[in-house]
């Protein structure tokens, strides 16, 4: 499957890594939008938040759990952060494997654009 981070998790593609285990990985985001901006991903390909199923409730409260713990590490998590997840065209999402945002370093906005 031609899939950007599916290659990322294979280790064919390069990037930051800032934490990883058998089901997630979180790395730093090539275009990023905040002075901290990170991106947690299951290992496994899942496209789009549509594609969800309640076998997935433990993995998706694993991603959440991971980017709180990476926020720490970030050293952001007093200050504050946003997590975002895009859902198809509308929703801004550009690559379809489904990734959570972790944004912070900066004041966010409400509502985003
Ligand atoms: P989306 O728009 O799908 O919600 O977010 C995709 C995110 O992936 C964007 O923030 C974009 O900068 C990031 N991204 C796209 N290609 C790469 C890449 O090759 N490496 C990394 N680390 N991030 C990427
Ligand atoms: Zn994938």
């Amino acid at each position: 499957m031609d899939c950007l981070f599916c290659k990322l998790v294979k280790g064919e593609i390069p990037a930051t890594i800032l934490y990883q285990d058998d089901d997630v990985i979180a790395f730093e985001d090539i275009m990023p939008q905040a002075p901290c901006h990170f991106l947690v991903i299951p290992k496994r390909h899942i496209s789009t938040l549509n594609d969800l199923t309640d076998e997935d409730a433990s993995l998706v409260g694993k991603l959440q759990i991971t980017a709180a713990k990476v926020a720490k590490q970030k050293g952001i998590s007093d200050e504050g952060y946003r997590v975002v997840m895009n859902c198809n065209e509308m929703g801004g999402q550009t690559v379809y494997h489904i990734h959570m945002h972790v944004l912070g370093g900066r004041n966010m906005t409400w509502p985003p654009g």
